[in-house]
């Protein structure tokens, strides 16, 4: 793209730049939504609903979807974009080898009457190897082939960075088989009408797919995940990265789970050679092998059946898709209505949210459908201003931790050290992150596709682990609205989620503070929280702070956990301060940093007022609107239970109290619900 600008004629140029430049903001005339607002409601009292209660009360939540949000417009936006994509490829796949393969497996998925008439066959290679295995041993060959499969596994295999040596990859071995959200669905009483449906799904599964006794074999398999969700650990637990560091020899695994037979499982895996083996959740693997080692083999082989059917039901006819939309839809989320078809299609080629739900990559072609996203629809004006936009968040964090009044001098230049050697990574990469070159997309096999692309990205991984890790790695593809912290100490902004109301190219630059700053401000936090600080500035896991600073940095961390804790997003169900601790960090952090970026964008110079409104109060709004939605209770259940982020209201709301800039921007006061006395805000970075 720089190469074309070379040979434009400077006036050209200049042309070209004007009407880029005049593009009118998404959200006109300025980038802020002033019609969301609810001047009814007191910023103090409730400041999310203020900012959004208007377009709360005139947005409903589709039927086909459990909520409804700033964040899933993008998605909209974004899906439509790629359906058009598709359907173009589709139409004229032409002589691009990877048009070609996103278009035969999105004709694949569209051919619903080629779906009906398959039925259950195409379960068929994966049931008759399960039905033919004769003994526990075999069983776990097959569950090696979990990760480039449709299997289900007691043990999952991980490769990522050596937490000890991250310019190598490790091998990771981890606890794994429940078919839940989480553990805690099969051991709270509140959530047992979930588990209750859980069981019916398996044998309604079962039963479409020609399984013998499916309601017997369903009680026996519910039960046989009831016991591995006592035996495994919290998701509070697995947050400890030291905790669940624990490399050995294979013979220590061995020696670890007596009974469990981890030959044919790792040869089956592709990683039977590797000397040292990360073991994630010690202490649980001993309970889960002699849990495998009790249970009837009737009961494995039924368990393994239904996790088939359950990963492959998307795939299949009419009957297999509904029993899982009334489950993971309609149970586990509260959706009413199933997504059309050809959303659903785009999600299995690839052009979903991977970093929303690491498990909808799966069996899919995502870095084919990246590459045409990204040279379609983002144009490089935005790569270069969001990197602009990056480097002044570093700046104003650079500055922050140097005058942090809690951290002392020695943890503090090692955090210095830390935030240098980040990469930034903007829209799209510049390298490509697979080669799909002799992977065979067939317009008539959609579930052979779906297996085939993750055998294929299976072994991709397992050859690329010999050699040193690829710190140009993308764990997000392009197409993703999100972004994250990476093991490579890279902070990625995929090209998905650099849309408006989180970045617009025509907006107040105030606004794209708050919002994208926010962001980009609470991706940078997260390598210095209390899981960032247990990774030092090379990336190897090393506690480099002093008792000292953990004691300070956990003082104020528990003063905010307590202030999450008291809120209840749906009755019943409090906010979990311990699980939720790193992202509500990440968001007071990240705002406080977006703050203070803008103010030194500023040079200076006092901040215009636009549409009658201070800087400071479009950085507050923009945050505010970037997070609005609203979302089915039992979503937010699930999310409460499950998720390490705060419910929406309260990623705005706790945040924006502790912040002493919010107070004068909106007349904030005592006895207003969230005023917090000076002495009780919460300022951790
Ligand atoms: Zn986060």
């Amino acid at each position: 793209m720089a190469m074309k600008a070379l040979w434009l004629s400077s006036a050209a140029a200049l042309l070209l730049s004007a009407a880029a430049m005049a593009a009118p903001p998404v959200y006109p005339p300025f980038g802020l939504d002033r019609t969301a607002v609810d001047p009814a409601v007191k910023p103090g009292d409730d400041f999310f609903q203020y900012a959004n209660g208007a377009y709360l009360a005139r947005t409903a939540i589709a039927s086909d979807r459990s909520s409804a949000s700033r964040r899933l417009e993008m998605t909209d936006r974004m899906e439509a974009q790629l359906h058009t994509l598709m359907e173009d490829a589709a139409r004229s796949p032409g002589a691009d080898a990877n048009r070609a393969r996103v278009a035969a497996f999105y004709s694949a998925f569209m051919d619903e009457a080629q779906a009906e008439r398959l039925g259950a066959d195409p379960l068929r290679p994966e049931f008759d190897a399960i039905r033919a295995a004769p003994d526990r041993a075999a069983l776990a060959g097959l569950m090696g082939q979990a990760e480039g499969g449709l299997y289900p596994a007691l043990f999952g295999i991980g490769i990522d960075t050596d937490l000890k040596d991250p310019a190598r990859y490790a091998v990771y071995v981890g606890q794994s088989g429940l078919g839940l959200p989480d553990r805690d669905y099969y051991l709270k009483p509140e959530l047992a009408a979930k588990k209750d449906a859980y069981r019916a799904y398996a044998a309604k599964l079962l039963g479409l797919a020609g399984w013998a006794e499916p309601a017997r074999a369903a009680d026996a398999l519910v039960a046989f995940e009831a016991r591995l969700a006592e035996a495994s650990w919290s998701k509070v637990q697995q947050r400890d990265l030291n905790a669940i560091y624990n490399p050995m020899a294979p013979a220590e695994l061995r020696a670890l789970t007596p009974g469990f037979d981890w030959s044919p499982l790792l040869g089956a895996a592709g990683v039977a050679g590797k000397g040292q083996l990360v073991v994630n959740e010690k202490s649980a693997f001993p309970r889960l092998a002699a849990i495998y080692a009790e249970t009837p083999i009737d009961t494995l082989k039924a368990w393994m059946a239904f996790h088939v059917a359950d990963g492959a039901a998307p795939y299949l006819s009419k009957a297999f898709v509904a029993a899982h939309f009334d489950f993971h839809g309609k149970v586990l989320t509260g959706q009413s209505e199933i997504r059309p078809r050809w959303k659903r299609a785009i999600l299995a080629v690839g052009g979903g949210d991977c970093g929303a739900d690491p498990g909808s990559c799966f069996g899919t072609i995502a870095w084919a459908v990246g590459d045409l996203y990204a040279a379609r629809y983002f144009p490089p004006e935005t790569k270069a201003k969001v990197t602009e936009l990056v480097g002044n968040l570093k700046a104003a964090f650079r500055a922050r931790i140097e005058a942090l009044d809690w951290m002392g001098p020695a943890t503090k230049a090692e955090a210095l050290k830390k935030l240098d050697t980040y990469t930034i990574k903007v829209g799209y990469p510049d390298t490509p992150q697979r080669d799909y070159s002799g992977l065979v997309v067939r317009r008539d096999d959609l579930l052979g596709n779906v297996r085939r692309a993750a055998a294929y990205d299976w072994a991709f991984r397992v050859r690329r682990s010999d050699g040193p890790v690829d710190r140009g790695e993308w764990s997000m593809t392009p197409q993703t609205n999100d972004a994250y912290n990476g093991s490579l100490r890279d902070i990625v902004f995929p090209a998905g989620i650099l849309q408006a109301p989180i970045f617009d190219a025509a907006a107040d630059p105030a606004i794209n503070y708050g919002a994208i700053g926010g962001v980009i401000g609470h991706e940078m936090t997260h390598g210095f929280d209390d899981q960032g600080r247990s990774i030092d500035a090379n990336g190897a896991l090393r506690d480099w702070w002093t008792p000292s600073d953990a004691a300070a940095f956990k003082a104020r961390a528990d003063r905010l956990g307590a202030q999450y804790a008291a809120f209840e997003p749906v009755p019943g169900f409090h906010i979990n301060p311990g699980l939720t601790m790193g992202e509500n960090i990440a968001d007071l952090g990240g705002l406080s940093i977006a703050l203070d970026a803008y103010h030194r964008s500023l040079n200076g110079k006092p901040a215009p007022v636009v549409g009658g409104l201070t800087g400071d109060q479009r950085v507050f709004l923009g945050w505010a609107q970037a997070w609005a939605g609203k979302m089915q209770p039992d979503a937010i259940k699930a999310m409460t239970v499950g998720d390490p982020h705060s419910f929406r209201k309260f990623r705005v709301n706790g945040v924006v109290r502790n912040l002493d800039a919010w107070y004068p921007a909106f007349k904030v006061a005592p006895g207003e619900a969230l005023y917090l006395k000076p002495e009780d805000r919460v300022r951790i970075w």
